[in-house]
This record gives C-alpha cells, structure tokens and sequence, in this order.
C-alpha cells in the first residue's frame, strides 16, 4: 500500500464533487456525464448510502428518479442525515418525490401518468432568498422537458415555493425558501430536454459553487502520483493489452507511473486482426515506450479450436480459458525474472482497464435484491498468483479515457478505435475456425475497415466488421463456374451497446467494398450487407 502512509487520493477527494444518490432509474449514469461533460467531478452512489460512512463531503447532492413510488411499503429512502449536510439538493423526478415526502409525505398516485415531452413555465419571485431563481437563471420562460412520471405531489411542502409548472403538474419544480433545495418532475439529464444540461450547470456551479476543474490533464498528474504512491517504491505490475483503447491508455499511465516495473503481455491468439500483433507491438513499444512482451500462442489456440463447429459458446470458453492460462505462464516467467533482478520486488499488481460504467453497473440500485457484478475473468488469476488488483480507469467514462489517451499521446487512430471482442474473429467466423477461414475473414475484414476509414465513416460508426458465413453460393468469375463462401458486412450505430442500428451506406460505397472483397479475397464469390438492428440481433454474430 502507501509507502508513507498516507492513503492514495482519489478524486472525490481533490475535486470539488457532486454527489448523485442513485434510486434505480435508467437515466441515473447520465446526470453524473453530464456534469463531468461541465468539467464538474461527479460520482453516483446507491441511495441506501449511509451518509456518516463517507469519508469524503460532496458540494452538493442529486437524488435520481426511480421506478419506485414514496408512499409504497418497502419503497427506497435516503439516508435522511442527507438534510443536515448542509450542502444543497436537487430531486430529479422520485428524488423531488423524495423530498417531498421527506418534508410532509405530501405525494400520491396522479390520475395521468405523463411520458414524453412536456412544456414548462417557469415562475420567477425576484425576492425572498437569493437561491431560488437560480436553477432556472439565464433560461427561457417556457422549457421544453422530458416527463416520465404516474405519481404527483398532493399540495407544496411547507416553506417550498413553486418554481414551475406543466399543464399537467402544478409542481414540475419546487424550491425551499430558505435552503437551496429544489425538486424537478422532468429529467434535465436526458437530451430530450434540450436545456438540461444549462440546468445541471445551475445547480451544479451557481448553486453549489462546485469548481469545473475536471480535466484530464489534471487527472493524469492525480493518477499518476496515486499510482505511485499505491504500488510503491519497488512493486511490480502485469497486466494484458489487446490493442484495443482500454487497456492500451491503462498500460501507458502504468508505464508513465512505473516505467518498466509496468510489464504489459499481448497474447497472439491467432484470431486477431489481419497483421494485429505485429502493429500493436510496434506501437506500444516503439511509440509509447511500454514495457510489452508478445507471446505467440496461436498455434496453440487454433489447435483447440480445431473441429469446434457449431457451438459458439464453447469458442469464447476455449479462448477465454485458454487465454488465462497462456496470461498466467508468461507472468509466472516474468515474475520468476524479476524476482532475480536486485532492482525490483516481486510482481504484487494485476492491471485491470475497468471503466466507470461497469463501477455503476455493479453499485447501481436494482431493488431490495441488489446483486454486484463479480470480476469473473480476473477472480481467478488474483488468487491463483496473490496479486492485488489495480484500475486506474475505474473512475472514467469512455469519452474521457479517449480523452486521457490523446493527452498521453497514443496515437489518434488507436484513440477512436472500434471495440474488438476478446474471442476475435472466432466469432466472426460462423462454423469452425481453420487457418484459411481466418485468412479469409481477415483480409475481407481488412478491405472494409481501409474502405471505411478511406470515406472518412469511421467514426460515424460505432462498430464494424466483416463475418464469414458457413455456405457456399455458386458465382461466376472469368467466365468460370465457382462455387465459393459468403462473407457478411456489419456495421452499426450506438451510443451504448445495449440498443444499434445498422449503418445506411450508400450503394456506391458498397458497390466498392463488394467488388474489392470478391477480387482480392480468395474463396469469396458473394457479399451481402445485414440489415439487423440490435434488439433483436446482436452486434456480433455469435
Ligand atoms: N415512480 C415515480 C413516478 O412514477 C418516479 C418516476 C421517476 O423517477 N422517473 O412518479
């Protein structure tokens, strides 16, 4: 731990924080982004959070909406020491329902429920405390918002004013006269309300004086001493690269941190992409300086893969397993070195690129049955080889880790690239995997992407590849009858992964990605383009 026994600083603690309690609503994730996107630090926690165990003080509180309603037994509430933090409170939607709730149990069920947009009218008093115009200040008069609510406030807590009304609710926004507590009944957090963000930035700045000092140059100087100070003088850190943004941006703040106490492994499991290995080595070493050893185990999983044929599940088994055993020979050879070298101490660390959207995930609220997400892929790897876990992304959202990665310097094209699953074109290529399938869907994969990036779509796209299909369909090349396989294009559209759509290329650009697939590639007489959002197909295709 600490050398100097001091506890590493995380930003909560350096930052001015906003503090969002998380009651289970969809949008919960957003509120925190949307003040990070203002430079302002933010982190969610779940509203059972007991206040006094915080060993940080927020600048200020959010309380999210939820599927629940106040009034129902069981129904979640927050810690009520939350009032005599004495730092101001926003309620968005069941967190104004909160509130309210909090201050004379004065909610019930509405007659109308209200989903989708709303218009509001702000109501201004240019008297009595300062605070209370100033969640709406420098906005319209009428807003349009975002609703999804079936409960309602029954009348106006005590020394709450209203600040906004709809149509629908005579209290779409709330104020206390004398704190700086507001509700709201719309969602300022989602881009259907298109002022929202003005709205956080209110609350957040004006409101909570909270500083918009969230940068990643700052960052980088935190995590980087944090790091330091956590792993010590002489302790030693593996972890594996893919190639992929992720884990590329965690090696290089390893290796800004520690230098080649850091010691990156990429394992080459033969269903990279085309010439993969080879480019992710050279950039890695020869341009960021990392510590990077490849081990070249394709044989070995091409071997497993052998007669695998209609069964993907077993694929991701083979590869994944394969891959910690693989993952844990190489580090036991690197540590077994290290320990002999007089300079270093033993390897301690496993480098894990976990983001703040999988910390969410595993903390989000999800009901009285909470369950946390396990690291099932590392769990195994920690205890086998006594090593302590290290993420030093575990505070960013992707847009930010891009954000650090160009700050470190990682090369633009590595920065922006597409997510790569960890069982690679295994599971692009439908049926069994041989050497020539894989050259196969290598070389079409290759022609898209140069194509793509050619018509500057790339990241238009979230996500692209090409996939062979197990069947042949018969063609004609050069007045010859051929009887040859199918290679399918995929290519998407998604701010989250969970939901896509399929990318509507204009016929001339597939005209020219077909033509090239079939003349370039051989053993491929025919491509066709799917056409399948996500739900209810997936992105990849196995
Ligand atoms: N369940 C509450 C209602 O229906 C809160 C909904 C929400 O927070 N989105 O009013």
């Amino acid at each position: 731990m600490a050398t100097n026994g001091e506890l590493p600083i995380e930003p909560h603690k350096t930052f001015d924080t906003i503090l969002v309690l998380d009651f289970g609503s969809q949008y919960s994730h957003l509120i925190t982004r949307r003040l990070r996107e203002l430079n302002v630090y933010s982190e969610m926690l779940p509203c059972t959070q007991k206040l006094s165990e915080l060993s940080w003080k927020p600048k200020g509180v959010i309380l999210s909406g939820g599927p629940y309603s106040v009034y129902e037994k069981g129904a979640p509430h927050v810690d009520p020491a939350v009032f005599d933090l004495n730092v101001p409170l926003l309620g968005i939607c069941y967190g104004l329902q909160e509130i309210a709730w909090h201050h004379g149990k004065n909610v019930l069920a509405g007659e109308k429920r209200e989903y989708g947009h709303a218009y509001l009218d702000i109501q201004r008093h240019n008297s009595g405390a300062g605070h209370i115009d100033e969640l709406f200040k420098g906005l319209e008069d009428n807003l349009e918002v975002w609703m999804s609510h079936g409960d309602k406030l029954s009348h106006l807590p005590d020394s709450f004013v209203t600040i906004a009304t709809t149509s629908n609710a005579p209290f779409a926004g709330i104020a206390h006269t004398e704190k700086p507590y507001y509700g709201i009944q719309f969602h300022p957090e989602v881009t259907h309300t298109p002022r929202g963000t003005q709205l956080l930035k209110n609350f957040a700045v004006n409101v909570c004086r909270a500083e918009q000092n969230w940068t990643m140059s700052k960052f980088v100087d935190q995590e980087i001493t944090r790091i330091r100070k956590l792993v010590g003088e002489k302790g030693q850190v593996i972890g594996a690269v893919s190639g992929g943004v992720d884990s590329t941006v965690a090696a290089k703040l390893m290796q800004e941190a520690i230098g080649d106490r850091f010691h990156a492994v990429l394992v080459d499991n033969g269903v990279l992409r085309l010439n993969e290995a080879q480019i992710v080595k050279e950039t890695l070493t020869k341009h960021l300086g990392i510590n990077l050893t490849v081990v070249d185990a394709s044989e070995r999983f091409l071997g497993l893969l052998k007669g695998v044929k209609d069964d993907p599940e077993r694929k991701r088994k083979i590869i994944g397993n394969t891959f910690i055993e693989v993952f844990q020979e190489e580090a036991k050879k690197i540590a077994d070195a290290a320990a002999g070298s007089s300079k270093a101490g033993e390897i301690e660390w496993l480098l894990q690129g976990t983001l703040y959207p999988d910390v969410i995930e595993s903390i989000s609220f999800k009901g009285p049955s909470a369950t946390i997400k396990t690291h099932h892929n590392v769990g195994g790897l920690l205890e086998n080889m006594h090593l302590k876990l290290i993420e030093p992304l575990r505070e960013l959202f992707k847009d930010e880790v891009r954000e650090l990665g160009t700050q470190l310097g990682i090369p633009e094209d590595l920065v922006w690239r597409h997510p790569f699953p960890g069982p690679g074109i295994a599971i692009r290529i439908l049926g069994e995997v041989t050497p020539d399938q894989v050259r196969i869907a290598r070389e079409a994969d290759n022609i898209f992407i140069e194509e793509i990036k050619a018509a500057g779509l790339y990241r238009d796209i979230s996500q692209a590849f090409a996939a062979l299909l197990p069947v042949k369909a018969v063609g004609v090349m050069g007045d010859k009858r051929v009887h040859d396989q199918v290679i399918a294009l995929r290519a998407v559209q998604t701010t989250d992964f969970m939901t896509a759509d399929w990318y509507p290329f204009d016929g001339q650009f597939l005209k020219r990605v077909s033509r090239r697939i079939v003349n370039e590639v051989k053993g491929v007489c025919r491509v066709v383009y799917d056409i399948t959002s996500k739900p209810p197909g997936t992105i990849e295709m196995e």
